[in-house]
């Protein structure tokens, strides 16, 4: 009798601190809109003067996006994340368009993250130079000149110009303390001579800025490009002159590719709990990125792992004692999360699995598998929203989400990334609250593309725009 009584207590328990996580994490439409207001409003202060804003809306130099008629043999290296990707891309001009591309990918090993920037450029510079090795004879449409690489490197730089930039910081569980406030170029020069590796950095640039252009290359309504990965970030097409702080002169084009960096974003209007707070305070970079760590594939999972470890210590909700591996930080990725979030069996019995192999619980019931998949459920949900008013809020600093001249413009939104091509639930949910927000005659003139490995192809058709040889 007691023991049930006690059983029932524990369940009481559970559900209230799942029903407070979740009333926490709530997003009604009216919140994200001003979410989305805040995000303009910040986009303009960031605008207006350097470090004004915790948007940093750096320039990218890039005023000239791809057209289609660019030509040659371009390499591209992409630099962001879990993995890097070393990519040769053939462009046959105009008409032809994109002959061939082959890629590579590698996982970098964890402790290059870490340690020496000298150490992380050797390694790259070396896989580079074994990707660029299989070229063959005779696939160099221009024999003799230098070969050219577009470098897409997603922290947060500052540009000095289309080809050199410093390392402001890092995220996404990067720390390599004597790269900051160095010019990331010359950092892979440097390495690239050591190999003996003869190559030239033509375009150096974020993974929004590369999506951007891979986007644009095939659509010229592209106008913004959002990467869901690793990390979270967007980028757009800006007016040059809409922006205050750009000192230098007017592009012909009169546009300027601006980095959000909008990870940084935050707002009093964020649904952010106590499980955000401590996981930002046990971060490498605390204090920063909030936005970023309530939405971003790195972090999800984090999220879900601290409300478990919650209800298992306060609630008993794994039984008497707390399972050891709950206990490790980021021990649930979010694809694991994604895996139990979109398990459909009637016994969910891939949550049970889940469950099993990377915590080691055994023995769940089904009651205890719908209440970690409502889990899922709320954070991926909160995160998709917040995603879907932060695009709104792009399209609202731009005026496309009203009429032109009696008339919407087409805008296309090119998005990018693991978390965004991989978790159907967060993609789907994002999708609808953009439509949501712009309402029903705004949302037809807005579409999002998958702008697949846009970053790598963007970066190389930025290369081939920025040749030398032009
Ligand atoms: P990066 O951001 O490192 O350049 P990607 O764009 O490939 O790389 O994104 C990788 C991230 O995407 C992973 O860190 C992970 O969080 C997320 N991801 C990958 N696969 C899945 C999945 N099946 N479900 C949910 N998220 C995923
Ligand atoms: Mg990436």
């Amino acid at each position: 009798m007691e023991k049930k009584a006690a059983a029932m207590g524990a369940a009481a328990r559970v559900s209230g601190i799942v029903r407070e996580f979740q009333k926490k994490c709530d997003s009604p439409i009216g919140k994200l809109h001003n979410v989305a207001d805040s995000m303009a409003v910040e986009m303009r202060v960031g605008l207006a003067s350097e470090g004004g804003s915790m948007l940093k809306m750096l320039i990218s130099y890039v005023d000239n996006l791809p057209t289609g008629e660019e030509e040659g043999l371009f390499y591209a290296l992409d630099l962001g994340g879990t993995n890097f990707r070393v990519l040769r891309v053939h462009l046959g001009g105009k008409g032809k368009g994109l002959i061939k591309t082959e890629f590579d990918e590698v996982s970098i090993p964890p402790h290059c993250m870490t340690s020496s920037s000298h150490e992380l450029f050797d390694f790259i510079a070396a896989e580079l130079a074994r990707f660029v090795a299989t070229e063959g004879e005779n696939s160099h449409p221009f024999p003799g000149r230098q070969r050219e690489l577009g470098f897409t490197f997603s922290f947060p730089v500052r540009q000095t110009s289309i080809s050199s930039g410093t390392l402001i910081k890092w995220t996404k569980g990067f720390s390599i303390e004597d790269a900051v406030g160095e010019d990331v170029v010359g950092e892979l020069n440097k390495a690239m001579e050591r190999v003996g590796l003869h190559m030239r950095v033509t375009a150096l640039v974020n993974d929004t800025i590369g999506t951007l252009a891979g986007g644009r290359y095939y659509n010229p309504d592209v106008v913004a490009a959002v990467i869901l990965g690793t990390g979270m970030n967007a980028a757009y097409v800006e007016r040059a002159n809409a922006i205050p702080k750009w000192q230098g002169p007017l592009p012909r084009s009169g546009d300027m590719v601006i980095n959000m960096e909008w990870g940084n974003f935050r707002s009093s209007d964020l649904p952010l709990t106590e499980y955000d707070n401590d996981l930002d305070v046990a971060s490498l970079n605390p204090g920063e990125q909030i936005f970023e760590k309530m939405i971003s594939g790195m972090y999800l999972g984090e999220i879900l792992r601290r409300v478990l470890l919650k209800i298992a210590e306060e609630a008993e909700f794994f039984g008497d004692s707390v399972p050891e591996k709950l206990k490790i930080p980021f021990i649930l990725r979010t694809p694991h999360m994604s895996a139990m979030h979109h398990d459909t069996s009637s016994n969910l019995k891939d949550v049970a699995s889940k469950l099993r192999d990377i915590l080691e619980i055994n023995n769940t019931s089904l009651t205890m598998r719908k209440v970690v998949v409502e889990l899922c459920d709320t954070i991926a949900t909160r995160g998709a929203r917040l995603s879907a008013a932060g695009i709104y809020g792009i399209l609202k600093k731009l005026g496309r989400d009203t009429r032109k001249d009696g008339e919407y413009q087409k805008s296309v939104i090119a998005l990018d990334g693991g978390l965004f091509e991989h978790y159907e639930k967060f993609r789907q949910s994002m999708e609808s609250t953009l439509k949501e927000l712009l309402g029903e005659e705004a949302s037809d003139s807005v579409v999002i593309t998958h702008s697949n490995d846009g970053s790598g192809i963007g970066a190389a058709l930025l290369a081939a725009s920025h040749s030398q040889y032009l």
